[in-house]
């Protein structure tokens, strides 16, 4: 394992199948974050009074201070693209019949971006710093995942 892999297809490979199951628990931050996004629809972020940074999801700490936060900031729904990709092959490295955008938005009150899907960006190219929203699916379909949230849309 000492040796430097420089091209991805040089990687040698070993099919199989591995039987293992875990489970997440998304912490105290997360659930009232996938909570707040299931039932009212909307992003809760934590706002750190000691330096100021919201993030987003909710957390329960804050990473530069180590200050006690809680899940009391509610921000977007939109935001300014800081990123994105276009992805062309599924995980398996399966072509994608059509490519998925991947956009990574600073949404409004936070510091921190959340990284969703781009929905139906059209033919005008992705600009970074162009406003996009995110777009929560109706109540009633809501199940509590970060599916909850369909992607992001552009602003008009
Ligand atoms: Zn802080």
């Amino acid at each position: 394992m000492l040796e430097k892999i420089a091209r991805p297809d040089e990687i040698r490979r070993w099919p199989g199948d591995m039987p293992v199951r875990h489970r997440y628990t998304p912490g105290v931050g997360g659930d009232a974050f996938f909570t707040a996004l299931h039932e009212r629809g909307v992003v809760l972020g934590s706002h750190c009074a000691a330096c100021g940074t919201t993030y987003v999801p909710a957390r329960r700490f804050c990473e530069r201070d180590f200050s006690e936060l809680s899940a009391d900031t509610e921000v977007g729904p939109a935001g300014q693209l800081v990123s994105f990709t276009i992805v062309f092959a599924g995980i398996e490295g399966e072509p994608l019949d059509r490519p998925d955008v991947l956009g990574a938005v600073r949404l409004d009150g936070a510091d921190a971006v959340l990284i969703h899907r781009v929905l139906e960006p059209g033919e005008e190219p992705l600009e970074i710093g162009e406003r996009l929203e995110v777009v929560v699916r109706p109540e009633g379909e809501r199940t509590g995942s970060i599916l909850d949230i369909e992607g992001f849309r552009r602003t008009d």
